[in-house]
């Protein structure tokens, strides 16, 4: 292909490898494209037939099936670059994208990882070191033990100073595991073991810390850029509060919760603190709401799956600002020239049963995704694809983007109701049936509203 440079760098990445699969790795290919950067597609042998592979310029084959000897093999990750010679790798999400090591070894490889220095990866991975982090920053944490648990006499002095209920979480934690909470001083013992043995599991390492549990809070994040260089502005909040088993459903932007005002606050008080780190790249730092008040959860050093909404929202493509500042280039923005249009709103569609969530993978018979004015559809699946049972169950995002939340929510409907997918069984029909509850239509809900919702058997009514 014949290589456009990117006209504001003469500096650029002149081969990109994209170490992910899925409609991610088809999302930074895309990015790429635009950039004029050629692309390495690597795939497991169960990703033969991929979208990403069929439109990358190249493709390597790393390994069998199992994600730990494919996508999260490092030796053959280093060996696909070397034999195509990218100088870049993108991490997209999940899978390397958090891992310090890994960033640390691609640069002793001379080869970029396009994420932040693997120090902000460290301290951003490690939920005990981050809160400490920010609250010196100057971000509000949620009320919690200082540090980790030491013992069980320890864990009970510092509930009893923070007040049940109380949420035992894994300093290792991510995707909602090895957290427990222990709604009075008898259950304690139990959260705490239940922790510590499911983080033990899930992370090999079964630190675990306290936190006061909030009882109907929002999720709130906010989008952040940074050149590395102590530049970095905020991009607004995404609320994330429809949620199952802690994994985000549903997200929106703006917050239905919040006004100008406190967005304004809390974006530049994360925005400054982001400015002290010389933060580099894109990251979102997440946070519950309640009462007005906001509480620092964690920082996730890496783009986002709902970074669309942003995006819709913003007018700005946050994979080309990404690859962007990680080849050393400046912000294309500044703060006063971000400006927020509309409301967007993503439904994440996966290939499960819509009332137990079983997985569901399998052969797309016939597949016809909504489109028009402000929809989008992040997605790298086609009629006749298999859905492999070896990773997530994500089958697309469907993104809407409206004048108004009304807007938003009269083309969401439409979109949800156009979308057809045969052959497997997806969710599509939970978020048929959330876009006409009174509770969502309103924006009023919390974090506990969807399962509350499943709970009473909204699906089956
Ligand atoms: P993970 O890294 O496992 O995703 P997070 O710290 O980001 O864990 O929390 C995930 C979700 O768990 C939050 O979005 C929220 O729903 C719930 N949660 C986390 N901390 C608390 C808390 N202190 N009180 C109530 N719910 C919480």
């Amino acid at each position: 292909m014949t290589k456009e440079k990117c006209s504001w760098r003469s500096e650029m990445f002149d081969k990109i490898l994209i170490a992910n699969r899925g409609e991610i790795a088809l999302r930074v290919l895309r990015a790429c494209k635009e950039l004029g950067i050629a692309t390495v597609a690597v795939h497991s042998t169960a990703d033969a037939d991929a979208m990403h592979v069929r439109l990358a310029d190249e493709s390597v084959c790393i390994g069998p099936p199992p994600a730990r000897d494919s996508y999260l093999n490092v030796p053959a990750l280093l060996t696909a670059c070397e034999i195509t010679g990218a100088d870049a790798v993108h991490p997209g999400y999940g899978f390397l994208s958090e891992n310090a090591r890994f960033a640390e070894i691609l640069e002793d490889h001379e080869v970029h990882f396009i994420g932040p220095r693997a120090e902000h990866i460290r301290i951003m991975g490690d939920k005990i070191e981050a809160k400490r982090t920010a609250r010196r920053l100057g971000i509000p944490v949620v009320p919690g033990s200082e540090g980790g648990i030491t013992s069980d006499a320890d864990a009970l002095a510092i509930a009893r100073e923070i007040g049940f209920p109380i949420l035992v979480k894994a300093a290792a934690g991510g995707g909602g595991r090895g957290m427990k909470v222990a709604r009075s001083e008898d259950e304690l013992s139990a959260a705490l073991s239940t922790a510590r043995s499911e983080a033990k599991a899930a992370f090999g390492d079964d630190a675990v810390y306290l936190e006061k549990y909030l009882a109907r809070p929002r999720h709130i994040e906010i989008q952040v850029l940074g050149d590395g260089r102590g530049n970095a502005i905020h991009l607004g909040e995404r609320d994330c509060s429809l949620q199952r088993r802690h994994q985000k459903v549903w997200e929106e932007s703006p917050s239905p919760a919040l006004n100008a005002g406190a967005r304004d606050e809390i974006g530049a008080t994360v925005a400054q603190a982001m400015r002290e780190l010389k933060y580099l790249g894109v990251g979102t730092v997440e946070f519950l709401y309640e009462e007005g008040r906001f509480y620092f959860i964690e920082m996730n050093t890496r783009i986002q799956v709902e970074h669309p909404v942003t995006e819709m929202v913003t007018e700005i493509d946050l994979i080309l600002e990404q690859i962007r500042v990680a080849a050393g280039g400046d912000l294309g923005i500044t703060q006063d020239e971000v400006r927020f249009f509309g409301h967007a709103i993503e439904c994440r569609v996966n290939a499960e049963n819509p009332v137990s969530f079983r997985p569901s993978p399998g052969k797309i018979v016939h597949y016809h995704p909504p489109g028009g004015l402000g929809v989008r559809v992040d997605s790298a699946v086609y009629q006749g694809y298999v859905i492999p049972p070896h990773y997530d169950s994500l089958v697309g995002k469907l993104i809407v983007h409206g004048k108004t939340r009304a807007e938003c929510l009269m083309r969401l409907r439409r979109s949800l109701d156009e979308f057809v997918v045969d052959g497997i069984e997806t969710t599509l029909p939970l978020f048929r049936a959330l876009v006409r509850e009174e509770d969502i239509i309103n924006g009023d809900y919390h974090i506990h509203w969807l399962e509350q919702y499943l709970a009473r058997g909204g699906m089956q009514e």
